[in-house]
């Protein structure tokens, strides 16, 4: 029987909820697929932060490296800062492991209402691509002259041509697998130098697959869009920081956060790449066992697929679909009163080979 090695990080709050739910599933397609997923579980988190000083121990990136991929819950706990957790955790791990791509699939499912209820048209589908290594979240910039009416803070933002064509390889070979449509996330006329070059890069690679339609929306266009009319979009390719808030939006689109997955992907497959929900550790609900654990299991469909097992993770995309669409299941962040485990239930019966 295969055998894959997970790094399990259930982090804080509700992470410690939804991971091990997320498990059972996968435990339970990977037994009628024929592989095995070898959890070694990770105390890592905010908690850890609190009484040792550090997220993970010294050697933890080295400790990851061994593992086929990471899987993880949410980290994030009342008093510590968030860039504790960002810097501390997610960040040197995506930066450590080449894990430039973020992908996150946005489904709004039969059975959901999202905000937009009724004027939402049924179709909506799409894959938010965010480059997720460099842009507006680096450590370059300060602050001068505190305290003083001249006070200022810079930050710079770097865009490598290395890692925008990589990202703009991915999202486009994502697109003609979906279908065919990809769009970018711009902002070239207030941002005047790396928008532009952005641009630039995303017009040589449309001009390289003509085959594709594509199209390119500054990012306050894209967002109304997504609100009006998001059937229209399939890819979205997008930096780092207009990545970060169109896939909270599609999110929110989608029903609830609790439901949206996300995958740090190294696509040459030379480190481990990371699954994660969407969400937080949201310490409003943490410890009453009313979490939604879709977006822990769908992200596991999604490390199923980056691990070879196609079949096996449309299986487990397809049994959330049919809990959604059939049953009156749903946690109370989607009108319900299923808990975490009744939620996770369901979806396993809902496995062909339950
Ligand atoms: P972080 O800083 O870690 O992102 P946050 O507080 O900004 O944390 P979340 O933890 O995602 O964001 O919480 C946002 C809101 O969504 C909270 O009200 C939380 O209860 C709710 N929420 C998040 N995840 C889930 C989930 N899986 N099921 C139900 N509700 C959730
Ligand atoms: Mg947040």
């Amino acid at each position: 029987m295969r055998e894959h090695r997970i790094a399990a990080i259930p982090g804080d709050g509700i992470g410690n909820e939804v991971l091990p739910e997320a498990l059972r599933v996968l435990d339970r397609v990977g037994a009628a697929h024929g592989f095995r997923l070898a959890a070694t579980v990770l105390p890592w988190s905010c908690e850890r932060y609190l009484t040792d000083g550090a997220m993970m121990p010294a050697d933890g990136l080295d400790r990851l490296r061994e593992h086929d991929a990471v899987f993880l819950g949410a980290v994030g706990y009342p008093g510590v800062p968030d860039h504790v957790s960002l810097w501390g955790l997610l960040i040197p791990i995506r930066r450590a492991f080449g894990q430039y791509v973020n992908m996150r699939p946005i489904r709004l499912f039969d059975g959901i209402t999202g905000p937009l209820r009724d004027a939402t048209p049924r179709m909506v589908d799409m894959v938010v691509v965010r480059e997720n290594n460099e842009g507006e979240y680096s450590e370059i910039g300060g602050r001068l002259y505190q305290g003083t009416p001249e006070e200022f803070a810079v930050q710079q933002s770097t865009f490598t041509r290395r890692g925008t064509e990589r990202i703009m390889r991915f999202a486009f070979e994502l697109a003609a697998e979906r279908s065919g449509r990809v769009a970018s996330a711009t902002k070239s006329n207030g941002i005047i130098h790396t928008m532009p070059f952005w641009d630039e890069v995303f017009g040589e690679f449309a001009a390289a697959h003509p085959d594709l339609s594509t199209e390119q929306l500054h990012i306050d266009a894209l967002a109304a869009g997504f609100v009006l009319n998001p059937a229209r979009f399939d890819v979205i390719v997008a930096s780092n920081l207009f990545g970060d808030i169109l896939s909270d939006l599609g999110a929110a689109v989608a029903g609830s956060i609790g439901i949206a997955p996300s995958a740090n992907l190294n696509p040459s497959g030379s480190h481990p790449s990371m699954f994660e929900p969407v969400h937080g550790s949201a310490p409003d609900i943490a410890g009453r066992g009313v979490a939604n654990p879709i977006g822990q299991i769908w992200s596991g469909a999604l490390m199923l697929r980056h691990l070879g097992h196609e079949a096996a993770a449309r299986e487990v995309e397809s049994a959330i679909e049919t809990v959604l669409a059939t049953t009156d299941a749903r946690t109370p962040d989607l009108g319900g009163t299923a808990s975490t485990t009744e939620m996770t239930d369901e979806i396993i019966r809902a496995l062909p080979s339950a």
